[in-house]
C-alpha cells in the first residue's frame, strides 16, 4: 500500500457485507461502507527515505481543527460507518505533529463524531521522533502504534537516511526499545528490496532479537515518484527464495508473526471463496469509499490512499472534493469518480475471469495496478505476485505437504 509505512491484505474473515443503505445505494450491489479513515495531520516527514512516494514531505502544513472535524461529522453523517472505524494518522511522520496539536485534535473527534461513535486511532511512524512523552500520549489513549524499520543497520541505512544523508536506524531503535520499555504493543513493517533478498535469515534473526513480534513486509513498489523498484523483472525466484526461508523460520521458531502468512492461514482455513461474480468486499482498496482520505487541506478521495492528490490520467488530479465544501456522497455523480468506478470494476473483472488467486486477494490494490500497468483496469502487477500470490502459495504448500505426510 504504502512504500515503508502500511499494507493491507484483504482477507478479514468477515462472514458478510453490511447492508447499504442511503445515498450510497446508488452504488447498489458494490456496498460501500467504510473501515479505514486516513488523515494526514501534516505531509511532512522529518527524514528522506528514498524509496518514499510522497511529493510534499518538505511541507510543514498542518490540518486545521475546522478540516478534521469536518472529515469526522462527513464520515459520520454519510452513513458509511457500520462499526468500528479505525483512523490512520498517515501521509506525512505523525510524530514530526506536536503532542499539543494531537491532544486537540482528540478533543475535537470526541465532539465532532455521534456518541456511540467506535474510533480506533492508529499510527504508523518511523520512530526516530519516540520520546517518554509520545509513549505517555499513546498509552493515555490506546493508540496503535507500528514501526517502519528495515532489519538491521547496513539494510535499513541504505534507504532510510535523513535529510543530511546519515542512516537512521540508530534513532529509529531506540523508538523501538521505548515502545518496549513502557510495555506498548507495536508490529513493524519493513520495506524489501533488492539488497535484502539475500539477508532473511539476517533479517528474522535481527528483529527475532529486538523483541518484535509482529512484522509484515512491504516489497518496494512503483508508485508516484518512485518509479522503479531494485525488485524488477528478473527478481522472481530470489524473491520467492526470501519468503520461503522467512517462513521456514518462523515456522522452526514460532517467535515472530509474519503478516503475510497469518493473512494467508487465515484465508485458507476460513474456507471464505468468492465465486467469479462475486464484488470482493473484503478488499476495502477496491470498495468505493472503503477507505476514506482526507489531505491537511481537506481534499479527499477513496480506494488506494496514495492516490489522493496524485495527477493521474485520464483522471486529473485524483481528489473527488474537500470536506470543507462537499459531502462524500457529491462525488458519485462526477465524471471523474464515474470514470475511476468503472476502471477499478473493469479491473476486479478481469482479475475475477482471469487470476487463480481472485477468491483470496479481491483484485489487488488500484494504485499498483496504475503505476505499473498504467491502468486500473488491469490485472497482475509486481505488488500482487510478490505480496499476495508468492505467501500463499508457500502456506499452501506448506499445508498440503503436511497433509501427503498423514495420510
Ligand atoms: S491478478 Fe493480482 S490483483 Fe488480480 S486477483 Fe490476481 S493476485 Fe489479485
Amino acid at each position: 500500500m504504502v512504500a515503508g509505512t502500511t499494507g493491507t491484505i484483504g482477507a478479514t474473515g468477515k462472514p458478510s457485507p453490511p447492508k447499504t443503505t442511503g445515498e450510497f445505494a446508488k452504488l447498489s450491489a458494490i456496498e460501500p461502507w467504510a473501515t479505514l479513515l486516513v488523515l494526514q495531520a501534516s505531509p511532512f516527514c522529518n527524514i528522506n527515505c528514498d524509496y518514499c512516494y510522497l511529493p510534499n514531505r518538505t511541507s510543514t502544513r498542518r490540518m486545521s481543527m475546522q478540516v478534521l472535524a469536518s472529515a469526522i461529522e462527513k464520515t459520520y453523517a454519510s452513513d458509511l460507518v457500520r462499526g468500528e472505524l479505525t483512523i490512520i494518522w498517515h501521509a506525512g511522520e505523525p510524530l514530526a505533529v506536536p503532542i499539543s496539536w494531537y491532544e486537540e485534535a482528540l478533543a475535537t473527534i470526541s465532539v465532532a463524531a455521534p456518541s456511540q461513535a467506535n474510533i480506533v486511532h492508529s499510527i504508523q511512524s518511523n520512530g526516530t521522533l519516540l520520546n517518554q512523552r509520545w509513549c505517555d500520549f499513546i498509552k493515555r489513549h490506546d493508540i496503535r502504534v507500528g514501526l517502519s524499520i528495515d532489519g538491521p543497520d547496513f539494510l535499513h541505512d541504505l534507504h532510510r537516511k535523513t535529510r543530511r544523508g546519515d542512516g537512521s536506524h540508530r534513532a529509529a531503535m531506540r523508538g523501538l526499545q521505548l515502545l518496549k520499555d513502557n510495555h506498548i504493543p507495536f508490529h513493524v513493517i519493513a520495506v524489501i528490496t533488492g539488497e535484502a533478498l539475500g539477508h532473511a535469515r539476517e533479517i528474522y534473526d535481527f528483529f527475532e532479537t529486538a523483541g518484535v513480534e509482529r512484522l509484515g513486509f512491504n516489497i518496494e513498489e512503483v508508485e508516484a515518484e518512485h518509479a522503479v523498484s531494485t525488485l524488477g523483472a528478473g527478481h522472481e525466484e530470489r524473491v520467492r527464495q526470501f519468503y520461503q526461508t522467512i517462513f521456514e523460520n518462523q515456522k522452526r521458531r514460532g517467535s515472530i508473526t509474519i503478516r503475510e502468512f497469518a493473512a494467508a492461514e487465515q484465508k485458507i482455513r476460513s474456507g471464505i471463496s468468492l465465486r467469479e461474480f462475486d464484488f470482493p468486499w473484503f478488499n476495502e482498496q477496491v470498495r468505493p469509499f472503503g477507505i476514506v482520505s482526507v489531505d491537511s487541506e481537506g481534499n479527499f478521495s477513496t480506494y488506494s490512499p496514495e492516490l489522493l492528490g496524485m495527477s493521474l490520467q485520464p483522471y486529473g488530479e485524483f481528489c473527488f472534493g474537500n470536506v470543507l465544501r462537499d459531502h462524500f456522497a457529491d462525488a458519485l455523480e462526477t465524471p471523474k469518480f464515474r470514470q475511476a468506478l468503472a476502471d477499478i470494476q473493469t479491473g476486479i473483472k478481469r482479475c475475477a475471469e482471469t487470476c487463480p488467486y481472485y477468491g483470496y486477494c479481491g483484485a489487488g490494490a488500484p494504485a499498483n495496478k496504475y503505476y505499473e500497468n498504467g491502468s486500473f483496469a488491469s490485472t497482475q502487477t509486481l505488488y500482487c505476485r510478490y505480496a499476495v500470490q508468492m505467501p500463499l502459495d508457500i502456506v499452501l504448500n506448506d499445508i498440503e505437504s503436511a497433509l501427503n505426510l498423514t495420510t
